[in-house]
């Protein structure tokens, strides 16, 4: 198959023909969430970036198998070798099983994503289900010399795999230069090297998640699933891996020295990362107060949004965005995008209804065209919303009378819109986030009067508000600079 898609590889920093291993078969592998808590919108960015990969690549005609893995073991607080698994430290904050947590939060996952209109994976493996497939790995990396163990955990040799193969490419680090920042954390006296990492690690007598293997009960380190899955899935050399930006280092590099000691060489043709997603120019974090989950974003119920934002406004904002540059996320920015969108999906109501003429007054030919040298061109999906654009003018002229469309060029533009708009970009009308911006503004205003009442110091008024609320299913919660309320389950 020859198509002319060329995709930015972070690993030859450069532009690539793809071309694609089995045509017409692409193998995508994309590290999926760590599901301990609720998806936000750092995990969007991933998700719809190569839910519009997928989308395109099938689009072009290949058979696409594409895998997006679920992490609900092994992965530990800072993503060190130290410290608590994520998911057994919500479990006991919660006392309920890890599994439940996995369960509740894959659910919630999942509801999102198809709020997102992104598409689901064709495999989506769960690390704790292939806990053989990681033993068997480790055991042949051992075999390789690349591993050793230590107090029943197994570390990959990481200064003896540098000495033979590069490390650090992918994201451009010196290994010397890391081992010099490195400090002395927990579990560095079992290590030979401190930037070695782990690949099996002796679960202590209050980790809950364990499982027998050769050389300790224990659990599986972080950066092995994906090398154990992906292959597994995809093949030992397969097509394309992508991710967010944070994973490169050191996920990623981890990945590719474990699937290289492994196998011999890399699994990886193509690595493609997505940027990150500022707010209010702001890195994202817990502690900073400007963490947005999705849910929070869609009923508009953080401090930082006036107003709620559907699912499809948040995705249209992703989208109008190339995936390697930052996206700053601000209220006025999606306000921005709300209008965007709504402007577009008019336009394509309109071009639904036109009528054809005898014969054409306007040309539409170049848009179809335009548009696909954009996806081509790494996904520029700026540019194909750019496109869709600047048509909504032949629709509307011919909308007004001004110009007419043959029945054929009807077709073919409507053709256009819906192959772009809806398949490809993966847009879609909503209905519901009409009701829920209704609420979300009720809901704020009347928290408004509250505060009002606090600052009279009427407090009988405040707490009778947050008490008939409260009966309404609505639960506030007040901070320093204003208030934080949400919808009970
Ligand atoms: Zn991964």
């Amino acid at each position: 198959m020859d198509h002319p898609l060329s995709v930015y590889n972070s690993l030859t920093r450069s532009r690539e023909q793809f071309i694609p291993l089995n045509a017409p078969h692409v193998g995508l592998y994309v590290c999926g969430p760590t599901v301990y808590g609720d998806a936000h919108l750092g995990h969007a960015r991933p998700a719809i970036t190569f839910d519009l990969l997928f989308r395109y690549l099938s689009f072009l005609g290949y058979k696409v198998r594409y895998v997006r893995n679920i992490t609900d073991v092994g992965h530990l607080e800072n993503d060190a070798d130290a410290g608590e698994d994520k998911i057994a430290k919500k479990a006991r904050l919660e006392q309920v099983e890890p599994m439940e947590i996995v369960q509740y939060f894959t659910l919630r996952y999942h509801h999102n994503m198809e709020q997102l209109n992104v598409l689901p994976p064709s495999i989506e493996p769960r690390a704790s289900g292939h806990i053989l497939e990681q033993m068997q790995l480790i055991q042949k990396i051992l075999d390789a010399g690349y591993a050793y163990e230590s107090n029943g955990s197994v570390y990959f040799d990481l200064e003896k795999y540098a000495k033979k193969y590069p490390y650090g490419q992918l994201s451009g680090r010196v290994l010397d230069d890391l081992t010099s920042q490195t400090r002395d954390l927990d579990g560095q006296d079992e290590k030979r090297f401190p930037l070695d990492f782990a690949l099996w690690k002796k679960a202590s007598s209050k980790h809950i998640m364990r499982w027998s293997s050769p050389w300790s009960e224990g659990f599986p380190g972080w950066h092995l699933e994906c090398t154990a899955m992906s292959t597994k899935y995809l093949g030992e050399t397969f097509d394309i891996h992508g991710g967010g930006m944070d994973l490169l280092f050191p996920h990623h590099e981890c990945e590719i020295a474990q699937s290289t000691a492994s196998l011999g060489h890399e699994s990886v043709r193509y690595w493609l990362h997505n940027n990150m997603i500022t707010i209010n120019g702001q890195k994202m974090g817990k502690s900073l107060g400007n963490f947005i989950t999705l849910n929070d974003s869609f009923a508009g119920t953080h401090p930082l949004l006036q107003k709620a934002y559907s699912p499809m406004t948040v995705r249209f904002f992703i989208l109008q965005a190339h995936y390697r540059s930052t996206v700053d996320f601000s209220n006025e920015a999606l306000q921005a995008s709300e209008k965007g969108l709504q402007r577009l999906l008019e336009g394509i109501s309109v071009l639904d209804k036109l009528t054809p003429a005898a014969n054409s007054t306007i040309s539409i030919s170049g848009i179809e065209e335009k548009c696909l040298q954009a996806m081509n061109d790494d996904l520029n999906s700026p540019m194909v919303i750019a496109h869709l654009f600047d048509g909504l003018r032949i629709i509307h002229l011919v909308n007004d009378g001004k110009e007419t469309l043959s029945e054929s060029d009807l077709q073919q533009l409507q053709k256009v819109y819906h192959q772009f708009a809806w398949d490809i970009l993966g847009l879609k009308e909503e209905q519901t986030s009409d009701r829920m911006e209704l609420i979300s503004g009720l809901v704020n205003y009347i928290l408004d009067r509250r505060m009002e009442a606090k600052a009279e110091k009427n407090f009988a008024a405040s707490d009778r508000i947050r008490d008939m609320l409260k009966e309404l299913g609505v639960e506030v919660k007040d901070r320093k600079d204003g208030f934080d309320w949400k919808l009970e389950n």
